[in-house]
């Protein structure tokens, strides 16, 4: 939690105040040193053993096919090193920096042709502290973490330099052409003391990697040499409050000074304050719910063909036509074979379900999941069929769900449905793949059943568990489930295992009531897909059904940007996650008639615009493997108007009932007329109590 907002901050500066660094023209002390090492050991049952397959994957990606014409982007190098910090920094590097490759930083063997560098810090996550949970799986395994963060950030910024034309490696700790601890010298991110890399900030807490490549960037210069002058300079009373938005230095690490006894496992976001109650806040009939083919979901039905030849055709390519986002695409679809596998037979016992949901959750904040919730993952949540009409059997009894944020500051600075718009989903997704494959591997490895679910393949439908594991509510947005502290700013993955584990309750927030009084999304959806009326009963659920047909064909359709997340932008629950925003928040859990006032307020501020300061991307479109000038942008401001289009909205929805069959190969159109109607004649809640308080 921060008291400054970093709103005025441009992306590329990223969290720290590099920028108050002294800087020399030559590097005054030794050129090169070692990178901070882990001090401790990894023991027997760490995670540090499950992550070397992924690392081994990711390395096959750090080089590959170079675009056959270049980007139509600008020339300055100065907006080019933005644009590549930017990109890093949405990645969640902790710092970035460029500089020109000088001839010592190569080492023997080949040297290509590059003639500049971005160069990257991982740092060192949170660790449990003695005897807290996890800290077995979890010790001696941030050299594993932070060097494969590293590598998925330099296969996805060596892939965008590629998609864009320019020619571009990923060097990691291992696989690397270059010398990495030369480059941070050479670009100012740290000294060397005692033959080792130190940052000015992090100190030895970090890993580093760098993309070297023949794109011309503004370099950043070697740090001045350490003296009391330049650390006053540093790290003074701004650096010490966060002044201009960066992260503050009494915060230094998220729990740290701040909170040193937090436990890992509780996260960072104050789950714990959170009212549990023993059933959702909407009407789940788990005993009423239908379960579906994958073949109904209706990304696959556009995929198939059911919408039309067009959302056929831009289904394979809606979210991934920016080359940014593209760059993302080789890792996701490789670690779809590694979500699942053999669970080695020697098995470790770990009959304690509480100990066991600690431990899972300490070591899922660690790899950077963003809240954990878990619940049984019971038959109703799984499934029916597999794409090829093949039957899926619930084969685990827990699901570990886990949100990963897609970020404040580039939504800030989105319409919600432009050019970037693909990649916030794709990089949650990608993390969240990463950090549920890792678990899941460390699992098995110890002798317990365990896959990964994620967008790319899961058995399992995300939104229900995510509501039983009380990581929120159902919101108006529809099939979405909203947390308290991250709004709908999130996508999920889930970690399905036969590991004992205890399970959370679900939560009330008051949500409910909040979304009675507030219709945001449903006025700046750009296809009116989300309802303005009451909530309707679906298939089992009390929702919110919005019209999934009408979304889809928009996402996938979309001509100025990539996908759609403009109800999650605009939402008044996607804040900054300032002190005062946890005051809102306070006041909407624990005073409803502040609710709608909080609603309208959100509105006269101006929440849910477009921050220019924060738009670090470029607008590009990939048509056949060539990054071009899109034909448009989408650059909404709010439209406070659109709510007269609450009168006339038509929405459908598509029962179980009429669904295309499990396996179906041919295209099947939805009867949207016959949707419509079902729309218009679905159950109300109040009548679905009724009839539950007859049986
Ligand atoms: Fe509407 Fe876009 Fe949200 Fe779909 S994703 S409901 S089209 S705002
Ligand atoms: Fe609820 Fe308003 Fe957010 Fe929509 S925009 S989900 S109505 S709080």
């Amino acid at each position: 939690m921060r008291f400054f907002s970093h709103r005025r901050r441009p992306v590329h500066l990223g969290p720290f105040p590099l920028e108050r660094l002294p800087r020399a023209g030559d590097i005054a002390g030794a050129k090169t040193g070692t990178l901070p090492a882990d001090p401790n050991p990894a023991g027997e049952d760490g995670v540090a053993h499950a992550v070397p397959e992924y690392q081994q994957l990711f390395a096959r990606f750090l080089d590959g096919k170079v675009a056959p014409s270049k980007a139509p982007i600008p020339d300055d190098p100065v907006v080019r090193a933005h644009n590549l910090k930017a990109a890093a920094y949405f990645l969640d590097v902790a710092q970035a920096a460029t500089c020109e490759i000088p001839a010592d930083a190569w080492l023997a063997g080949d040297r290509p042709a590059h003639t500049h560098a971005l160069v990257f810090l991982v740092e060192f996550g949170r660790e449990p502290l003695a005897g807290d949970p996890g800290e077995a799986w979890i010790r001696g395994s941030q050299v594993a973490r932070g060097d494969l963060r590293a590598a998925e950030v330099a296969v996805v910024m060596s892939g965008y330099l590629r998609n864009m034309g320019y020619v571009a490696r990923g060097h990691v700790t291992g696989t690397a052409l270059v010398d990495i601890g030369r480059l941070v010298v050479q670009s100012g991110l740290a000294r060397v003391e005692n033959g080792v890399l130190v940052n000015p900030y992090l100190g030895r807490r970090f890993r580093a990697a760098a993309v070297t490549t023949d794109y011309a960037v503004a370099a950043d210069s070697p740090l001045a040499p350490k003296t009391l002058g330049n650390r006053w300079r540093s790290h003074g009373p701004a650096w010490w409050l966060g002044a201009g938005g960066a992260r503050p230095g009494w915060a230094r690490l998220e729990g740290g000074l701040a909170n040193p006894r937090r436990p890992l496992h509780l996260g960072s976001a104050p789950m714990e304050k959170i009212r549990r109650v023993p059933e959702p806040t909407t009407l789940v009939l788990g005993d009423e719910i239908v379960r579906q083919p994958k073949r109904a979901n209706f990304f696959t039905r556009a995929l198939m063909g059911d919408l039309g030849d067009k959302p056929k055709r831009e289904r394979l390519r809606f979210a991934t036509k920016n080359p940014y986002a593209f760059a993302m695409t080789p890792l996701i679809r490789e670690m779809v074979p590694m979500q699942g596998g053999e669970t080695a037979s020697r098995r470790r016992e770990l009959a304690d379900a509480s100990a066991n949901a600690d431990a899972i959750k300490a070591l899922g904040y660690c790899l950077g999941a963003d809240l954990i919730g878990i619940c049984e993952a019971s038959p109703w949540m799984w499934y029916s069929h597999y794409d090829d009409g093949r039957p899926i059997e619930p084969y685990h009894k827990y699901a570990v769900v886990m949100l990963i944020d897609q970020g404040f500051e580039t939504m800030e600075g989105a319409s919600g449905d432009d050019w970037i718009s693909g990649a916030q989903s794709m990089r949650a997704y990608l993390r969240g793949a990463e950090i549920a494959g890792v678990m899941a591997a460390h699992l098995r490895r110890l002798g317990h059943p365990a896959r990964s679910q994620t967008n790319a393949d899961s058995d399992i439908l995300q939104i229900p568990p995510t509501l039983m594991a009380g990581l929120g509510e159902l919101s108006r947005i529809g099939e979405l489930v909203l947390s308290p502290f991250v709004g709908p700013r999130f996508k999920t993955v889930v970690l399905t295992t036969s590991l004992p584990l205890a399970v959370d309750l679900p939560i009330d927030f008051g949500l409910q009531d909040f979304c009675e009084q507030c219709n945001k999304c449903a006025r700046e959806c750009p296809c009116a897909a989300i309802p303005f009326g009451p909530k309707v009963m679906f298939n089992g659920y009390e929702m919110w059904k919005p019209d999934v047909e009408k979304c889809t064909k928009y996402r996938v359709n979309n001509a100025k940007g990539s996908a759609c997340g403009r109800c999650m932008k605009t939402c008044p629950y996607n804040t900054e996650g300032l002190l005062t925003h946890r005051l809102f928040l306070w006041l909407a859990i624990h005073v409803p008639w502040t609710r709608r006032w909080i609603a309208r307020l959100d509105d006269k501020v101006g929440n849910g615009s477009i921050n220019p300061v924060k738009k670090w991307w470029f607008d590009l479109e990939m048509v056949d493997g060539v990054s071009v000038l899109p034909k448009g942008v989408n650059a909404r401001g709010l439209d406070l108007e659109a709510a007269k289009r609450a009168k006339g909205q038509t929405l459908a929805f598509f029962p179980p009932s009429v669904s295309p069959p499990p396996g179906a190969k041919e295209p099947l159109e939805p009867d949207r007329a016959a949707g419509i109607r079902a729309y218009a004649q679905a159950e109300t809640p109040a009548q679905a109590r009724a009839r539950l308080a007859r049986r």
